[in-house]
């Protein structure tokens, strides 16, 4: 069994890297003779492949340059591998044989699969470019100026890479669905490519990113969309949308809530009372991101009571007195808390007391 896994996991790396020089060559058909060599790293879930070119690869490239490459696996070529005298390798396939480095010696072993690719090299290759099966371009980057580097998967882990492709749509495509259900499942690679365009991230912060998205606009209402895309573009104006509203109800109502503020006698600490129709935590937030202050702000929900850094203070027991006045409960953190409760008509009340004991509070810390 360890014979075999061993066999397996040599056969993969092998695929990988007889793909590089089948990728290469795919690179050189589509672009041209300057495609040069600047570095491959192997793996076996995935091997990478750096090249000098002088602008980024386009999406519409990668496709031509994986079809390329699936059309040269396709085509069975048989690889030929002969230990050549270095001046008659020079003379038959000129320098391009040195794209991987140049080796040391007389007798050099050149590795050639005829109208794709030939370099001297050292490691070890299939027989014919179709046991490669297939080849999958997974990410394409620019890692520095005029050096492109391309993240691609052969055999086998094309299948896994793809199985993991199809979990992720189908874990974000279930978020979205009680906001934008979406009806037509097709290109889930290219789908799943732009949405994280859209979010500007990567394919495994993808899953996260719509998560807190959804989170931070709060829609409740269904709108069926065709494709991923659209739900991902809706999403996002819908986000931008709520940003802003958010901005704008904030810096009003906390200008009017500073305004209004209490300055304890012989102090430089300042209480805020407060209602508000936006949130009251990003309210409080806000408020008390200046020095100096103690915030309660009710926003018809809840009543949040926060205080700024350099105010000593533990505002736990008056959340729970508090939520107690309003018939429920409160608690949090000693610097930022919450409470509520069913009575409603309590909370002018509430918050006169909020003032009262905050007051009281940083007296005795006097
Ligand atoms: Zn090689």
């Amino acid at each position: 069994m360890h014979g075999k896994l061993d066999w397996d996991h040599r056969y993969t790396l092998m695929k990988h890297h007889t793909g590089t020089h089948v990728v290469n060559g795919a690179l050189r058909r589509l672009f041209g003779e300057h495609i040069w060599q600047a570095g491959s790293q192997l793996g076996v879930t995935e091997a990478r492949f750096d090249f000098a070119h002088y602008k980024p690869i386009a999406d519409d490239e990668i496709k031509k340059i994986e079809s390329i490459a699936n059309e040269f696996v396709r085509q069975a070529v048989p690889i030929q591998k002969k230990v050549m005298e270095r001046n008659d390798a020079e003379r038959e396939h000129g320098f391009r044989l040195y794209q991987g480095g140049v080796p040391p010696g007389n007798l050099i072993r050149v590795l050639n699969l005829p109208g794709i690719d030939v370099e001297a090299c050292g490691g070890t290759h299939l027989n014919n470019t179709k046991e490669i099966e297939k080849i999958r371009i997974l990410k394409t980057e620019r890692i520095q100026d005029g050096v492109n580097r391309i993240t691609f998967a052969a055999g086998k882990m094309v299948d896994v890479y793809q199985k993991e492709e199809n979990e992720l749509y189908h874990r974000v495509t279930m978020l979205l669905a009680p906001v934008y259900p979406i009806t037509l499942h097709e290109n889930i690679a290219e789908q799943l490519h732009r949405a994280e365009k859209i979010f500007s991230v990567s394919s495994d912060q993808l899953e996260k990113t719509i998560q807190r998205f959804l989170k931070e606009t709060a829609k409740k209402d269904k709108t069926p969309v065709p494709s991923l895309v659209d739900a991902c573009n809706h999403l996002f104006n819908e986000w931008k949308n709520a940003q802003k509203q958010k901005k704008v109800v904030s810096s009003d109502a906390i200008e009017r809530l500073q305004h209004d503020a209490f300055q304890i006698p012989g102090t430089a600490i300042k209480i805020v009372t407060g209602q508000c129709d936006a949130d009251a935590i990003t309210i409080a937030a806000a408020i008390i991101s200046e020095p100096g202050y103690v915030a309660h702000i009710y926003d018809g929900k809840k009543l949040v009571s926060a205080a700024s850094d350099n105010v000593e203070i533990d505002l736990r027991p008056l959340a729970s007195e508090i939520g107690k006045l309003l018939g429920g409960s409160g608690g949090g953190k000693p610097k930022l808390t919450q409470c509520g409760g069913p009575n409603r008509d309590k909370i002018n009340e509430s918050l006169k007391t909020a003032k009262q004991l905050t007051i009281q509070q940083l007296k005795k810390h006097e």
